[in-house]
């Protein structure tokens, strides 16, 4: 087996011979993140999709996000190194079922999160992100009804700022940020008086009104060099900690605990099915591609170019 140093030249060699960019989202495995063009949150990488001019798109992330760029650049090979990489988020909003429940509400104009399938996107007005979705949703008349989906957690603490009560949610939610213990981090906090709780808005309730700053990943990140503090208690997925140690060395990094203890880690296993292994067997056999139905494909563009032109 060829070792990892190795296996990561070669992974550039390929890069550049197939003119490729790897994007790779903070939640990946720290050796994913060092091989790839641009790390970043789910906002970024969309950004970075669609103004590439690679003829290749390598997404080290999960499925959706793979569509996303997909459906940025439709003309451009999109990669995915492992398609099993799905998102327990996206899961929970079934397109048909979402259909349905839009229907319901004829009157409503649909916002949803970039974490859910291509065709939940096509039965969306406006895509957003845990970093714009507040942006996007003020930017809306304030008596424009509203469908947020599919994140409970993230529909509620918008309800919550924007005091916009009458948003409709659906009821999906993100099994990673739902397992933290908010008992835990508070003996964490009796522990560690000095550090600030850091959360990420796919969090329950209860965590997001003990945190010091919410935020999206990159929001996070961007807080605590703002903040100047010694001691942080992050409570979003593990990968971003490898971001953040290479920000900010000298600072104590606290992973939130989960309520199983038995668990141990707050790590997303679809994020981390993405290996250098995957990434040099894609780069070289340039498959699994994603491959999108037209149709399908125009409507989610409008959703998630609407919400650029905002962001
Ligand atoms: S951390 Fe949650 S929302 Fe993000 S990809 Fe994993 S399952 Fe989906």
């Amino acid at each position: 087996m060829v070792d990892k140093p190795t296996l990561a030249e070669k992974i550039g060699e390929l890069k550049v011979r197939k003119n490729a960019v790897i994007l790779a989202h903070y939640y990946t495995r720290p050796e994913v993140q060092d091989v790839a063009d641009f790390v970043g949150d789910s906002l970024a990488l969309s950004q970075k999709a669609a103004e590439t001019d690679a003829d290749i798109i390598l997404f080290a992330g999960v499925y959706f996000m793979a569509e996303t760029a997909k459906v940025l650049s439709p003309a451009k090979k999109v990669l995915i190194p492992d398609p099993a990489a799905g998102c327990s988020l996206a899961d929970s909003c079934p397109a048909p079922d979402f259909a349905a429940f839009r229907a319901r509400y004829p009157d409503h104009k649909v916002v949803s999160y970039v974490n859910t399938s291509v065709d939940v996107k096509a039965l969306t007005d406006i895509c957003c992100t845990s970093s714009n979705a507040l942006k996007i949703i003020q930017s809306l008349p304030r008596d424009q009804r509203l469908i947020f989906a599919p994140d409970r957690n993230l529909g509620d603490y918008i309800k919550r700022i924007t005091g916009r009560d009458d948003i409709v949610l659906w009821d999906g939610a993100c099994h990673v940020h739902e397992k933290f213990s908010l008992e835990k981090i508070l003996d964490l906090k009796k522990t560690h008086p000095a550090a600030k709780i850091l959360a990420h808005p796919e969090c329950k309730k209860l965590i997001l009104m003990s945190a010091d700053f919410v935020g999206s990943t990159s929001a996070i990140i961007d807080f605590i060099g703002r903040d100047g503090g010694s001691q942080y208690i992050v409570a979003t997925e593990s990968g971003i900690l490898h971001e953040m140690k290479l920000k900010y060395p000298q600072v104590e990094l606290i992973p939130a605990p989960p309520i199983d203890s038995t668990c141990g880690c707050n790590d997303c296993e679809y994020m981390k099915l993405v290996t250098l292994e995957k990434i040099y067997s894609a780069l070289a056999n340039e498959t699994p591609e994603v491959t999108i139905d037209e149709t399908i494909r125009s409507r989610a563009e409008r959703s998630i170019r609407t919400m650029l032109e905002l962001s």
